[in-house]
């Protein structure tokens, strides 16, 4: 895991391939994204990078990588799920982590399906547990 690649390296490859992407030290890694997707799995998968968490402490973490962006129908479910503004289309990203983390998690319990009770399901917590290297 220690020879995990760096978060911007996902980053670099998802601006050439992929309709969407993941600023990934504002992930979580609670996988709402997958979840949301009617594709799940057979787009994301989750992978060992090295990153932070919310900018704090970087380390190997497992976190959402799309494998097959061409399968994607750029619906944006995962992005309207997604509790802290990490994923969004390639053609708008991430501009200011720090404003986008405070801004969505303030308007996560006035978000329609994907509120705080959505991020908090059991799954959500287990995986971000999991993907965080915390115990389940
Ligand atoms: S945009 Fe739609 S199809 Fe594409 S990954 Fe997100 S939820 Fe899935």
């Amino acid at each position: 895991m220690n020879d995990a690649p760096d978060w911007r390296e996902y980053y670099r490859e998802m601006e050439k391939s992929s309709p969407l992407l993941i600023r990934y030290p504002l992930c979580g890694g609670g996988e709402e994204c997958i979840t949301a997707c009617p594709y799940g799995e057979s787009i994301w998968a989750v992978k060992p990078m090295k990153v932070s968490l919310f900018g704090v402490r970087e380390k190997v973490r497992l976190r959402p990588v799309m494998v097959n962006p061409g399968l994607c129908r750029n619906c944006q479910l995962c992005v309207e799920a997604c509790p802290t503004g990490a994923l969004r289309p390639v053609d708008n990203p991430v501009k200011h982590p720090f404003l986008t983390l405070a801004y969505n998690t303030l308007r996560l319990p006035f978000k329609g399906k994907y509120n705080v009770k959505f991020v908090f399901r059991k799954e959500h917590v287990e995986r971000f547990r999991k993907n965080n290297g915390l115990e389940v």
